[in-house]
């Protein structure tokens, strides 16, 4: 199928009233503050909702127009599609509308107005793509080990799919990759074949920083809008068992994200920070165009040569941005007002139509 025609986006927004926009997303994820950030912005909200999750934003009060649907993946149905247009909606993409629309669907299908980049998200999706893009933007990032035979030092094991961190193991050598494989081939965790699927990186000890950026494509530059980390189960539930028991109860951890809690680096640590965001927004000008536009986050971990080391990104809003639904120390210093990422994209927008160049944020 053929690529969404950008032109098309375009005339659909040219047709659009600007004093009468919609900012729309789907109801999960970090959509709570992109609807409160768009009321406090002056828009219209409307929410794509499964039926029966509608209650929080009723609750909090900050939807306008509510589309019922049976399933979330019905936001990329042509009367859901109509429905939105019809309200002059833009929508802000977020990790469970990328989940729940689908890629594919998002770059052939979904007809509406989207704030954002919408071909960078398969460069989160994939791997390689992921990979290129870090390798090439020059951060710091895990070293990749090629052939399990040469496991010589603590070793993070993932496979494709296992996002969310159930089915990632440690290893320590070669042997202990063997013993591992040979119990999630057992417990049919995985299958033979997924077995050269492994992706095997350097084990970074240290502490999680997910780190939340907005690059402004108005301004050509990037914020830093918060720092989050990640709440993960079963492996922050282990630090809190005797040592003596940990490794009965213990013996494979699961990185399953529940939860996300706000924090601040070493003052001396944000220039890495930014040079991190700096480097990756230059490099996916060349790579994606137009490159990142919008929220993104890289997700770190601080060694004690006070390294910030990237493991994974999100090219779109990031679920730990719900950790500053009323602005993060980061964001305050740069508006001098509690800022949500929600928003920001909001401002964004509102910026975009009174400088007529809401075309250049918009794909
Ligand atoms: P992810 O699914 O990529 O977000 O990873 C889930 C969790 O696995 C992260 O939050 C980290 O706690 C851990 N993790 C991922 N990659 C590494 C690594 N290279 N070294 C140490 N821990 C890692």
């Amino acid at each position: 199928m053929s690529k969404i025609n950008r032109q098309g986006i375009l005339d659909i927004l040219d047709g659009y009233d600007k004093e009468d926009i919609t900012i729309a997303t789907l109801g999960s994820h970090s959509s709570l503050h992109m609807f409160h950030g768009a009321k406090a912005e002056g828009f219209k909200t409307a929410i794509v909702c499964e039926e029966g999750r509608e209650v929080p934003y009723k609750r909090f009060n900050v939807v306008d127009e509510y589309i019922m649907v049976d399933k979330f993946s019905d936001i990329v149905n042509d009367d859901v599609q109509q429905q939105l247009v019809d309200m002059n909606s833009i929508v802000f993409p977020h990790g469970s509308f990328v989940a729940y629309a689908g890629l594919d669907n998002i770059e052939t299908i979904f007809n509406v107005p989207m704030f954002g980049n919408r071909d960078i998200l398969r460069w989160e999706a994939e791997r390689d793509l992921e990979r290129k893009l870090m390798t090439e933007s020059g951060i710091r990032i895990p070293k990749k080990i090629n052939n399990p035979n040469e496991i010589d030092s603590t070793v993070m094991v993932k496979f494709p799919g296992a996002r969310g961190g159930r089915g990632y193991f440690v290893a320590n050598s070669t042997d202990e990759f063997n013993e591992k494989i040979d119990a999630m081939l057992k417990r049919n965790w995985i299958e033979e074949e997924d077995i050269k699927e492994a992706h095997i990186e350097e084990y970074v000890l240290g502490c999680n920083y997910c780190i939340h950026y907005f690059f402004s494509g108005l301004k050509d530059e990037v914020e830093l809008m918060g720092i989050d980390s990640r709440y993960e189960s079963t492996i922050d539930g282990l630090v809190r068992v005797p040592a003596k028991d940990q490794l009965d109860i213990g013996a494979d951890p699961s990185y399953v994200i529940t939860g996300n809690h706000p924090v601040v680096m070493r003052e001396s640590l944000l220039p890495q920070v930014f040079d991190i965001g700096d480097k990756i927004t230059e490099t996916a000008k060349e790579l994606v165009k137009p490159g990142f536009n919008g929220p993104f986050c890289m997700q770190t971990l601080v060694n004690d040569d006070l390294e910030v080391v990237v493991f994974e990104m999100s090219a779109r809003s990031d679920g730990g941005t719900n950790t500053f639904m009323n602005g993060s120390a980061y964001s305050y210093l740069y508006h001098g007002e509690p800022l949500s990422m929600g928003r920001r994209m909001a401002m964004e927008i509102k910026n975009g139509i009174k400088e007529d160049r809401l075309e250049e944020i918009i794909t």
